[in-house]
Parts: structure tokens; C-alpha cells; sequence
């Protein structure tokens, strides 16, 4: 049975109304079951309800998360490598209908940008693109690793949907994690985001981490983009998701991601639906308690203050220092994908990581050191 087995037949709606049904003594109920919760207990967790218990919620995370991770936060820091892609995404400037300047990265271009990022002590690097095969696809991602195996122990990737044999391929050259994001589960909605390119079918982006378990992927990374449907809505399919993963492909870690839409001056895509920083912090919790283990982990999409807030909500992971474009750390700030809203020096992440009471960690497995 595959994940789509399980959704194909749920109603968005009908979801959406009995997660808004959801009552005070239904989120109580829950509260009670960390670690062993189900799709109605998960519901209440994001429901409206809930809102009422949020400093419950807050402790109860907290909790779970020094138990489990101890007191530490890990950092890690994107590169972008290319931002070419064929897709016709709404909400993104990279969509193959925007007259930008594109660019992907030669060898030399690669070094350059590794040798900046090496004034931090990273470990951890993922790989971003956009999504063009012709222009950097499984032999480009190949080449990239092996330039990164040099510096960094743990190598993810978020680039287009590969197949089985080409995730096979890559994790026999030092490939740790991936993260898919699906966007939307809401499968009507989902054309309206996605107007063309591969990216448009809806399924082979869905069956992914199903393909990601099958080739032994170590980390697979899920999440949608939040602010295009209803928020809790897609947190519910997403937790379905996460629930379905754990248990068929029980020997990968996971990871949640929040990438969140904000409003922005002048035309372009708005988000649909607004999530607000108390949204958020609801999310977080809700992950948290259902999953003690999965690694949830925030960008730096938000700013400063509420990610030094995040810290003790039940975040595991962070990015620092980021820059959203090809050659971004050389200076290039031309090709962003988007603007980050927390432009902080890593060191100065991990400052404010040491201030709150935790520690910062570079870096958290190293595949290089196993497989060496
Ligand atoms: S979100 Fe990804 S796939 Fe869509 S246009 Fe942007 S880079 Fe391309």
C-alpha cells in the first residue's frame, strides 16, 4: 500500500471541517498521549482548540525535546548551486517564466563558494537547485558531492525528484538526506500552484520519499510550503505522511521543515492563507509531541527574535547565514530565490543558541568518518 492509498480517499474538506470540530477536552486528551498519538489526536493538536493550551503545548515540547535530543541545536548551511529550473511554480522567482539572470556553478565556482562557507565550522551542507535536469542533474549532483566530500561530513540535498537507482547512486557517493517537499496536499488545489514542468504531477512528487526509503536515503526531510492551503489542514497530511514513512521505511531518520510564505510590498505571489508566528509555534509543539524523534527544524525564512524563541519549542535544526542564490556567498545577491529574514553571521547563531541554554552543534553523523 502506498501513501497515496491512504489519502486518495479523505476529503479536504471534510478534514479541514473535523480539525475545526476538534474541542478543549479532545486537545486534553491528546496532551496525555505524547509519542503515541493518532490522526484525531494530531487534529486537535493543530485545531483552534488548541490555542487555549499553547503553554501546555510549549512545555510539554520543551520536555519531550531535552529528553530526546539533549540541549543541543544543529546548524547547518544551504548552498545554492544552480538557479535554473523548468517549472512553473507561482509562489517562486526561480519559475521558468521569470526573464531573471540564471546560473549554475562550475568546479571552480563550487571551490569558491566552499572556501567562503569554510570560514564557519559547518558540517553539515545542503545542496539546493532548482529544478533542470539538462543543466544539473544526477551526474552534476555526483560531481558536487565529491567536491563537498573534502569539506563537509554530512551532505543532503533539495533538488527535483530523482528515481530510485539515481538515489541508489547517490548514496553510494556520501548522500545523507534529502528533503521533498510536497507544497500542498490538497491534490484539487495543487494544479493552481504548479502550472508546468515535471513539478506538476502531483503524485510523482508525493511518491518521493517513498523512493527515497527504497534507495536507503539515511535522512528524508518532509514538509509543505505553508501558506498556500489551510495550514493545520496540511500539518494533518503531513503527520500522515510522517506516521506512513516511520513505519515502512523504519531505518531512515526524519526531518520536518517550516517553510513559510510571508506577505511581500508589490506584485507577485501572496500567501492564501496567513500563518502567524503563534501558528507556527502551534505547529512546532504539535510535531513535537506526536514525534519525539523526528527532527524538526527552522530556516532562516524567520527572523532573529522568534528563531531565538524557537529554540526552546522543540526546534532540533537550523540554518545560519544562508544565501538564497548561485554564488551568493562570493557577493553574487542578484539570483536569490528569496530574501532570508535572519541575516545574522553563524557565529552570532551561535551565540544566541549559547545565551538561551543550549549548544550548537556543526555537525551531528559523519557518513565520511563510516564510510572511510
Ligand atoms: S519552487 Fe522549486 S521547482 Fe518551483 S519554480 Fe521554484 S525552484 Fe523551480
Amino acid at each position: 500500500m502506498t501513501f497515496y492509498d491512504i489519502i486518495k480517499n479523505l476529503d479536504w474538506e471534510q478534514e479541514t471541517r473535523s480539525i475545526f470540530s476538534k474541542t478543549a477536552a479532545d486537545v486534553q486528551k491528546a496532551l496525555t498521549k505524547s509519542g503515541n498519538i493518532d490522526g484525531e489526536d494530531f487534529k486537535a493538536l493543530v485545531s483552534p482548540s488548541a490555542q487555549l493550551f499553547l503553554e501546555n503545548m510549549a512545555r510539554a515540547s520543551y520536555k519531550i525535546t531535552r529528553q530526546r535530543f539533549g540541549n543541543v541545536i544543529h546548524m547547518y548551511i544551504p548552498i545554492y548551486l544552480s538557479n535554473f529550473c523548468e517549472n512553473k511554480c507561482v509562489y517562486c522567482g526561480f519559475n521558468a517564466t521569470n526573464k531573471i539572470p540564471r546560473n549554475v556553478l562550475d568546479d571552480k565556482s563550487i571551490i569558491e563558494e566552499i572556501k567562503v562557507i569554510n570560514q564557519y565550522p559547518f558540517k553539515h551542507i545542503l545542496l539546493v537547485t532548482g529544478e533542470a535536469p539538462a543543466k544539473a542533474g544526477v551526474d552534476y549532483f555526483i560531481n558536487a558531492i565529491r567536491l563537498m566530500k573534502k569539506n563537509f561530513s554530512q551532505i543532503s540535498l533539495e533538488v527535483q525528484p530523482l528515481n530510485t537507482n539515481e538515489y541508489k547512486q547517490l548514496v553510494s557517493e556520501g548522500l545523507h538526506g534529502v528533503y521533498i517537499y510536497q507544497e500542498t496536499y490538497n491534490e484539487k488545489a495543487y494544479p493552481k500552484y504548479h502550472l508546468g514542468g515535471k513539478k506538476s504531477n502531483y503524485h510523482y512528487r508525493l511518491e518521493t520519499p517513498e523512493r527515497l526509503g527504497m534507495a536507503g536515503v539515511h535522512k528524508i526531510g518532509l514538509g509543505n510550503l505553508i501558506g498556500l492551503e489551510d495550514w493545520r489542514t496540511e500539518a494533518y497530511y503531513t503527520f500522515l505522511h510522517l506516521s506512513y514513512m516511520r513505519k515502512t521505511f523504519w531505518r531512515s531518520k526524519y526531518s520536518i521543515s517550516f517553510p513559510r510564505l510571508r506577505p511581500f510590498a508589490g506584485e507577485g505571489f501572496q500567501p492564501n492563507v496567513e500563518t502567524t508566528e503563534k501558528d507556527l509555534t502551534q505547529l512546532i509543539c504539535a510535531y513535537r509531541i506526536a514525534d519525539p524523534d523526528v527532527e524538526l527544524s527552522l530556516s532562516t525564512r524567520e527572523r532573529a527574535f522568534y528563531r531565538n524563541k524557537a529554540m526552546a519549542l522543540g526546534i532540533t535544526s537550523m540554518s545560519a547565514g544562508s544565501k538564497t542564490g548561485p554564488g551568493g556567498y562570493g557577493g553574487n545577491n542578484e539570483l536569490e530565490q528569496f530574501a532570508v529574514n535572519d541575516d545574522r553571521d553563524p557565529f552570532m547563531v551561535a551565540d544566541s543558541i549559547r545565551k538561551n541554554g543550549f549548544e550548537p552543534v556543526w555537525k551531528d553523523w559523519s557518513l565520511y568518518m563510516q564510510m572511510a
